[in-house]
């Protein structure tokens, strides 16, 4: 047995009942081999994966609140902090019923290396909670929020570690978290990303992650030598990340035919109308039943289904594990050539394993998705800085960073022997550069 099946076996053993943490381990593990099998006494003597794979600090917190009935609720708080090697802790909070730690720490240890291939100095962490904001009065989301920050707060600071959001968590929830956390500081600090534009936040970012998706994929077809314009693309959610990946899509000339939620999803012949879908879900947080009021052409199903719609790109951008091994044999008998990740992990191990051998051009959440968090970075130099960008100045600086990840994953890959496999060239190019901050760093 070798030194990362070694480290697999005891992450397995320490974290009992965390399947998304040991899934998000596996990938990382497997397609770093070459590089630990390279410097295996190295890495052995100073326990480096060992350390890699085990968060800074964990905490988990009590946040009680009250409904509009007067009833009073409690909900679970996480905030992990996987690993500051190369700068502060940086990633979302996650509001949703599914989350528990193993997702958490899923998420936490994808960003660190998806912070690393951004480039900017950010450290990789994730928090979140049980609470569904689904249904919830404006007042109970705010009742919420304090409270969650309450505790927060004691652990984050500009310079320390700086949440922003995630699934369940946006413009709203973001601007209930600041509030409650500068009222208890009695300071205003870029403590938080995502935030509005009146109090700090950045012009793009709202945009950032379903932009960066689709230069990314833009660049990674242009290696491949293959123009995106004049292609169809499949989108799987309708949240933050496929509104905004709909809508540059459709800017570099892809006719996306499908987006979906929680309960079903939308096929339309004629491309899905952005401004239809940012009414349905930013301003009236409805169903995507409400669609075929304003596209009566298009078609509504219940359930799941986004995959079987032939399209030469596949766009999953809802969440983990969305993406499975029938999924993936769908998309190869339809001739998919390219599947790019904007969602965090939505694609299983066996299915991610059947596109690469059925030479489907597979970009990796960590950075295809990583257009989010690099704006999140660009938030906090304006908040330090005390100035804004314009909006063309975040998003050239954005389109700019994501070209260089392809870049930087495609050598990565052909460095190690795996040419063409951008999982691999993604997870080792994120990982040298925290590994040397690391070995610099001592223990
Ligand atoms: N939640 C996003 C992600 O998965 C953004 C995190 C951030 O901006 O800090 O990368």
């Amino acid at each position: 047995m070798g030194y990362v099946d070694e480290v697999y076996e005891k992450v397995v053993a320490k974290n009992p009942a965390q399947p998304e943490f040991h899934q998000a381990v596996k990938e990382f593990l497997e397609t770093i081999r070459p590089v630990a099998e390279r410097n295996e006494e190295l890495y052995r003597k100073n326990a480096l994966l060992e350390r890699l794979c085990e968060p800074e600090r964990q905490i988990r917190f009590r946040v009680p609140w009250v409904d509009d009935n007067g009833q009073v609720q409690v909900n679970a708080g996480y905030r992990v902090q996987f690993n500051s090697a190369i700068g502060p802790y940086k990633g979302g909070l996650r509001f949703h019923p599914s989350v528990n730690i193993g997702i958490i720490k899923f998420l936490g240890f994808e960003q660190i290396f998806k912070n690393s291939l951004t480039g900017l100095p950010i450290g990789g962490g994730k928090g979140g909670s049980d609470f569904d904001p689904k249904g919830k009065s404006d007042r109970e989301v705010m009742a919420f929020c304090q409270s969650f920050m309450t505790e927060l707060y004691r652990h984050i600071g500009a310079d320390t570690d700086v949440p922003a959001g995630d699934i369940g968590v946006g413009g709203r929830e973001i601007g209930f978290l600041f509030g409650q956390y500068k009222r208890i500081r009695d300071s205003y600090e870029g403590v938080l990303t995502g935030k509005g534009l009146s109090y700090g936040g950045s012009l793009a970012r709202t945009e950032a992650t379903g932009y960066g998706l689709l230069y990314f994929t833009q660049e990674l077809l242009k290696i491949n030598n293959i123009d995106i314009s004049g292609k169809t693309a499949v989108v799987s959610g309708a949240g933050n990340v496929a509104i905004y990946a709909i809508q540059k899509a459709q800017q570099l000339g892809v006719k996306v035919l499908t987006c979906s939620d929680s309960t079903g999803w939308v096929y339309d012949p004629d491309g899905i109308d952005v401004a239809a879908l940012q009414e349905i879900k930013e301003v009236n947080r409805a169903r995507l039943t409400e669609y075929k009021k304003y596209r009566p052409n298009s078609e509504y199903h219940e359930g799941r289904g986004v995959w079987a719609v032939k399209a030469d790109i596949a766009l999953p951008c809802a969440t983990q594990n969305e993406l499975n091994l029938e999924d993936a044999k769908t998309l190869v008998a339809n001739g998919t050539i390219a599947v790019c990740e904007g969602a965090n992990m939505p694609t299983t191990l066996e299915a991610t394993d059947y596109l690469k051998q059925h030479g489907v051009i597979f970009g990796p959440a960590k950075a295809a998705n990583a257009g989010g968090v690099a704006t999140s970075a660009l938030e906090m130099s304006q908040n330090s800085e005390r100035l804004s960008w314009t909006f063309e100045e975040v998003d050239a600086k954005l389109k700019q960073i994501m070209i260089n990840i392809v870049h930087n994953i495609d050598s990565a890959a052909k460095e190690y022997g795996k040419d063409g496999d951008y999982a691999a060239g993604a997870n080792i190019a994120g990982f040298k550069k925290v590994e040397q901050a690391m070995l610099a760093q001592g223990i």
